[in-house]
């Protein structure tokens, strides 16, 4: 099943997507509900156990992202899975994706450099995400910066005022945000990066402790 029309794009709910997550990502591959499939290579869709208990959202596929078709396999994708080995989050018990299923970038010299999804891209892909949750049922949900953050808890959240904090949420029993790994690979110094580490690492332990 295709989503692509208009009808679709109006509702922003498909009541038609199976709730299935092979089924779901086989579906994503030819949605053209926005345009940012243009640019992209292919659809990057989440990914993990279908009986994964935690499930970490981010932005957007990245440049790696893009060309593999697998989320969290860039440089910010790396630094998340060697944290949660750190803290002892294993990936049989996590699934990973993104609030935004296309890469969305831009041109500087020969780099594709990313750019932020408009409001209007992330509705359009919304439905994707609330089938993954639907699927998935996970029993924690950790949104990684401000655009899964304003996602799925309203654009006036602010990550900066609550990270950290359990959430109360009806979209599952403990839902948590904090900050995007790639935010912490951008530290303009050392002694920022290793600051805003010691704070997701402290994040990630609070989920670690959570028994499910
Ligand atoms: S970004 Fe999302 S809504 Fe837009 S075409 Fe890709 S999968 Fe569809």
């Amino acid at each position: 099943m295709v989503i692509r029309s208009k009808k679709a794009r109006q509702s922003r709910e498909l009541p038609l997507l199976s709730y299935n997550l092979k089924k779901l990502s086989e579906e994503a591959q030819n949605c053209r509900n926005c345009d940012l499939w243009q640019n992209a290579t292919q659809t990057v869709f989440g990914e993990g156990s279908p009986n994964a208990c935690i499930m970490l959202i981010g932005e957007v596929p990245g440049d790696q992202e893009d060309l593999q078709g697998h989320p969290f396999v860039g440089p910010a994708g790396k630094f998340l899975r060697a944290k949660l080995e750190e803290v002892g989050i294993e990936m049989k018990r996590v699934y990973l994706t993104n609030a935004v299923k296309h890469f969305k970038w831009e041109r500087r010299g020969k780099r594709r450099i990313h750019k932020k999804p408009s409001v209007g891209e992330i509705t359009a892909c919304k439905p994707w995400l609330n089938a993954e949750i639907t699927a998935l049922k996970p029993k924690i949900i950790v949104c990684l910066g401000a655009t899964a953050a304003q996602t799925l808890l309203g654009r006036s959240f602010r990550v900066t005022q609550h990270r950290g904090e359990f959430l109360e949420s009806t979209i599952a029993p403990y839902v948590m945000a904090t900050v995007h790994p790639s935010a912490i690979l951008r530290a303009p110094d050392e002694d920022s990066r290793h600051e805003q580490e010691r704070q997701f690492l402290a994040d990630l332990k609070k989920i670690a402790a959570i028994r499910v």
